[in-house]
């Protein structure tokens, strides 16, 4: 975060000119102009911000990371969520790691099929960060159908049941610090372990345009673990060069070959970002993208 004296003649001292700035790397940062901070907390695992903007309402910083938006995080929530649930043949049971801002809980939630959608955060003050200031992200928290436990994703699923969830969703941070676990082939075996027949999982992948991240090695881990890995991609403004990756994997499921068409129009009323043909044409990728991931992604 930087600050700047803009204005040192006003007779009211002058005012602090505040930004929010996140360096992506040397070269590269986004900056948003900051109203106000309205909470900073330092957990056992992170610094929790929320940040009160000009141009993108709250948002929700970890560790000084863009995590959430009030205005963009409607792309990240809903592709994540409709797209392995509008191809799965009927989703009761739905795990979400990570996610504790409540977004993807939310959007899972709008599935009339889905009888318990379990959280497992290892971070309560994001939850409770959440509750306070992003009451809309922060809705499915509350949901009678949602189950919200605060644990380590990764022994939350090597101590679950063996075909216990139809869908699995890894809403993480990135692949640092207590998030590292959540990106690796141990850990995504144990997530095929813990699905039925006909499970999905659906992980955030980072983005396409990263280079400080191996994204080969990220979508191959999951490809250790299941038959068919496919990638997804979409714009989200504030995330990382405003690019973002989703890996799908399932052993038996294509990611868009077979929508419930009549769930995702019912879907599509809820919707700002999803619908059935951008479900589709996100699996569409782009060359350089298909370069990286030839070998590992059935898509590229
Ligand atoms: N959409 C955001 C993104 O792509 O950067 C992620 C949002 S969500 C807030 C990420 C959450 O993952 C954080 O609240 C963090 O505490 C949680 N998390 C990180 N490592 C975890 C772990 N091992 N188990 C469970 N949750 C974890």
């Amino acid at each position: 975060m930087t600050t700047a004296p803009t204005d040192s003649t006003s007779t009211e001292g002058g005012f602090l000119d505040l930004w929010y700035q996140e360096r992506h790397n040397d070269e590269i940062s986004l900056g948003l102009h900051v109203k106000t901070v309205l909470h900073s907390v330092q957990s056992p695992f992170q610094r929790v911000d929320i940040l009160d903007t000009t141009g993108f309402g709250r948002i929700m910083t970890l560790d000084g990371l863009m995590m959430v938006t009030e205005r963009d995080e409607f792309v990240y929530h809903e592709m994540i969520s409709h797209v392995p649930l509008l191809v799965h043949a009927n989703p009761k049971r739905v795990l979400v790691i990570g996610g504790g801002d409540g977004g993807t809980l939310r959007e899972v939630l709008r599935h009339d099929s889905v009888q318990e959608a379990v959280l497992c955060e290892i971070d309560g003050e994001v939850v409770d960060a959440a509750r306070k200031f992003l009451p809309y992200v922060a809705s499915g928290l509350n949901h009678p159908r949602a189950k919200i436990h605060i644990a380590d994703g990764v022994e939350f699923v090597r101590g679950s049941d063996a075909g216990s969830f139809d869908v699995v969703i890894v809403d993480s941070t990135d692949p640092i610090g207590p998030g590292v676990g959540l990106f690796s082939g141990a850990f995504y075996k144990e997530v095929r372990r813990i699905l039925r027949p006909g499970g999905i999982v659906m992980a955030q992948c980072e983005s396409p345009w990263e280079n400080a991240i191996d994204l080969k090695k990220v979508y191959g881990n999951l490809k250790e673990a299941f038959q068919g890995v496919y990638a997804m991609t979409g714009t989200i403004p504030t995330y990382p060069f405003g690019y973002w990756s989703w890996g799908f994997a399932s052993d038996t499921v294509h990611p868009h070959a077979n929508i419930d068409m009549e769930r995702a129009r019912a879907i599509e009323k809820t919707t700002r970002y999803y619908n059935s043909e951008i479900h589709a044409g996100a699996f569409a990728l782009p060359n350089f993208l298909k370069q990286r991931l030839k070998g590992v992604a059935a898509n590229a």
